[in-house]
């Protein structure tokens, strides 16, 4: 079948003004406020057919899932992408951040490639499946999800559906310069605090100082195995000391000091072993060095995700990306961690990255994302949609 009737639906004018749409909704996280954002996208898309459904989060804050109803032959296909940004800044800007310019093949703005360029591609593919009449055998659903960038509670709200489970894919617009991503590392971030005895500065002895514990600390954990099997995509499991708190004043030795650690974890790492591991560390230096005490704490964790290639979905998607569109997709490492990290591992749900934008541009000033990549996007979408839908 061809496609080039639904193709003929959509255009980069209308997903660049779709694009500005979001951009002019100030959905910065936080606090977020997504709630007008994502009533925006469910108004764009009732008149073509879809239900639509919010979960609440608070006042100013919503997640959408806008249905198109199947004959539930099939698990719906889920179009997905969060619609808040994070802050601005204190950079000065080419264009406002806020304003959504068209420009040079472009729309600019805060979240433009990081992801209300692929928001409004996805919508754009969503109506045009609507329009096209063809015989769904499931839902095409589209959410478009709040807080993916403090603790993505509307993804964590839509996993808890019931009817998740029962979906066969999730594809994420995400900005992959329309590659394909179907790995991520995940998020490990501890706090580990030493403790100590204050005494005044000029009488150490009689204290016992939490920073210089902290120094013998870090000179082991530097020295510390901690096990993984390198990834071929996502490469290897990465720790780095980000930040260190220690001391309240020159002459008054430390009681207390507390390192942050960024881990990013690889597919196989389980974070309740690698935590078991940081605390047998802890318990061994308590044994080795004298008067040493350690805590550690998880700050926040978000598992390593990865969907096979052989699975059926990521197959269909790439012999729709080729018949349907000619590209040949390649398969990219995702920089970055994205819901796919709440729908694999609660879900083992097959998850797809691509989306317009580059991806070195999320989080950066003068962000922009390119209207043709929109389009190519848009088509990868729809073509997607016919195959695991209809076909
Ligand atoms: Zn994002």
């Amino acid at each position: 079948m061809s496609l080039q009737g639904l193709f003929a639906k959509i255009s980069g004018d209308e997903i660049a003004h779709l694009t500005r749409e979001l951009v002019r909704f100030d959905t910065t996280n936080p606090p977020g406020n997504e709630r007008r954002a994502v009533e925006f996208v469910a108004e764009s898309l009732k008149p073509f057919g879809f239900e639509c459904l919010f979960l609440e989060h608070e006042t100013q804050r919503a997640t959408l899932l806008a249905r198109l109803q199947g004959s539930g032959e099939r698990g719906a296909l889920v179009f997905n992408g969060h619609i808040d940004v994070v802050p601005v800044g204190v950079e000065s800007w080419q264009h406002p951040p806020f304003e959504g310019v068209i420009d040079g093949g472009k729309v600019w703005g805060r979240g433009a490639a990081d992801m209300k360029g692929g928001v409004a591609a996805m919508m754009a593919a969503a109506k045009a499946v609507a329009q096209a009449d063809l015989a769904l055998k499931g839902d095409l659903i589209l959410t478009v999800t709040a807080g993916e960038e403090v603790d993505m509670l509307g993804a964590r709200a839509l996993a808890a559906l019931p009817e998740a489970r029962h979906w066969q894919a999730v594809i994420i617009s995400e900005p992959t310069s329309n590659r394909l991503g179907l790995a991520e590392r995940g998020v490990f971030w501890p706090e580990i605090t030493t403790y100590g005895k204050t005494a005044h500065g000029s009488t150490p002895e009689l204290g016992v100082n939490a920073v210089m514990m902290m120094v013998k600390l870090l000179a082991e954990f530097e020295k510390l195995d901690i096990p993984f099997q390198p990834h071929p995509v996502l490469g290897e499991f990465t720790r780095s000391v980000n930040t260190i708190h220690g001391g309240v004043k020159v002459n008054v030795v430390p009681d207390r000091c507390s390192v942050m650690v960024d881990m990013r974890t690889l597919p196989g790492q389980d974070h309740a072993e690698l935590m078991r591991l940081l605390e047998a560390f802890l318990a061994r230096l308590a044994g080795e060095i004298p008067g040493f005490r350690a805590t550690i704490r998880l700050t926040y964790e978000l598992p390593p995700a990865e969907t096979p290639q052989e699975a059926e979905a990521v197959q269909k998607f790439l012999f729709a990306a080729k018949a349907h569109c000619g590209v040949d997709l390649p398969i990219v490492k995702v920089p970055f961690a994205t819901e796919a990290g709440v729908f694999v591992p609660t879900l083992g749900l097959s998850t797809l990255i691509l989306g317009p934008g580059d991806p070195a541009l999320a989080h950066q000033p003068d962000e922009f994302v390119g209207i043709a990549e929109m389009e190519e996007a848009a088509r990868l979408y729809i073509a997607a949609a016919v195959e695991m839908l209809a076909a």
